[in-house]
């Protein structure tokens, strides 16, 4: 089963082709990639408007570019997928009414996917990670912990109550002067810098459920900035507050997924793994400590390869695959959805982006 997927909910326009019923391992077929990191740079955040237009810019490219590069034609494909939403409501129109038009053409099947059930399938794409499953989803615009029971059946455990850890980063690195995006410029910094010379908030620690916060813990952060000398921060400073921020967020989630462990255990005593999706799932020391989580609650650890962590058009071609398989079909005339959420408990005002 062949199948094109399409990726521009944010600011990487995307297109992939994935061979659905071979082996992990071989599935990707072809990728290609676009990322608009430098036309948002100076803004030092994503801008709707500039990425909608980006998006449309490239996406018929990127397209000919993967099917090019997997020496396959339309009539060739078995189906498309394209992310439908949540996102950045100009970028996902684009991508929608890309892949409507190849499917309306050439007449094949189209999946609408949800953003999020792209990186949470992502797990299946790399490593056959059997059904249930325990999720921490942390990307830019979300940070849950959820039991993934089948495709399209998720049960939320946890979620934010403020930010998003990948905003938490952002906007840290922000306040640092470490760049854009943040996340790994932050991650950067942190190596070279002392963790314990900032005494920082561990954010929810202790506390009963599974839910996160960070706006606090930001909070602290800016706090020790205007307490020191006046002045720029020397470089020193900025990494011993990267690594002191840092690893009080992989504290904070670890003792969040610690609880989130006992709890799917309880409610799903077959399921065998403890596994991570999403932009920060990049994170180093995030994986590290998640990993050895697992393998004192006696759970494999899957962490999908890092570029399929962040934006990519093979989590949305696997996730189409994975409807497919189910025998579920969108028709053409679905809408773009700027919020969606996964779970069918998640409440309407509260988390960024769904
Ligand atoms: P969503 O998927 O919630 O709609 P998004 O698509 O913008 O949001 P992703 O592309 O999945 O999010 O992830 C981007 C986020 O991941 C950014 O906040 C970025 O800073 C963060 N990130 C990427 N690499 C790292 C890293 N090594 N350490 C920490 N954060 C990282
Ligand atoms: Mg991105
Ligand atoms: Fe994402």
């Amino acid at each position: 089963m062949l199948i094109l997927g399409i990726e521009t909910s944010c600011d990487e326009t995307a297109a992939a082709v994935v061979r659905a019923d071979a082996p992990k391992g071989g599935r990707v077929v072809s990728e290609a990639i676009l990322s608009q990191l430098d036309e948002h740079r100076p803004y030092g955040g994503v801008v709707p408007e500039i990425a909608a237009r980006s998006h449309l810019d490239h996406i018929d490219a990127l397209v000919a570019q993967a099917m090019e590069q997997a020496g396959i034609g339309f009539a060739d494909l078995d189906a498309l997928a394209v992310t439908a939403g949540p996102g950045l409501i100009g970028g996902v129109i684009v991508g929608v009414m890309t892949a409507k038009a190849i499917a309306a053409v050439h007449r094949k099947p189209l999946v609408a996917v949800n953003h999020l059930e792209g990186h949470a399938l992502t797990p299946r794409l790399s490593d056959d990670v059997p059904f249930p499953y325990l999720l921490l989803l942390v990307s830019g615009g979300h940070c849950q912990i959820l039991a993934v029971e089948d495709v399209g059946r998720y049960r939320r455990l946890g979620t934010t109550i403020d930010d998003a850890a990948g905003e938490a980063f952002d906007k840290v690195a922000k306040m640092l002067g470490l760049g854009y995006p943040g996340g790994p410029a932050l991650q950067k910094a942190a190596e070279r810098g002392d963790p314990r010379r900032f005494d920082l908030p561990r954010p929810m620690k202790g506390r009963p459920g599974c839910d996160f916060s960070f706006s606090g813990l930001k909070t602290s952060v800016r706090q020790t900035v205007e307490k020191m000398p006046p002045g720029p921060l020397s470089e020193q400073d900025k990494a011993d507050l990267a690594a002191g921020f840092q690893a009080a967020l992989v504290d904070s989630v670890r003792d969040r997924v610690k609880k989130a462990i006992i709890l799917f255990k309880e409610l799903y005593p077959h399921g065998t793994a403890l596994v991570t999706a999403g932009g920060v799932a990049a994170n180093v020391p995030l994986r590290a400590s998640l990993k050895a989580l697992a393998a004192q609650a006696d759970l494999d650890f899957v962490a999908p390869p890092l570029k399929w962590c962040t934006d990519n058009a093979a989590m949305i071609a696997w996730a189409g695959a994975e409807h497919l398989r189910r025998g579920a079909v969108s028709s053409l005339d679905f809408k773009p959805r700027p919020r969606w959420p996964l779970d069918p408990d998640a409440p309407k005002s509260t988390g960024a982006g769904a």
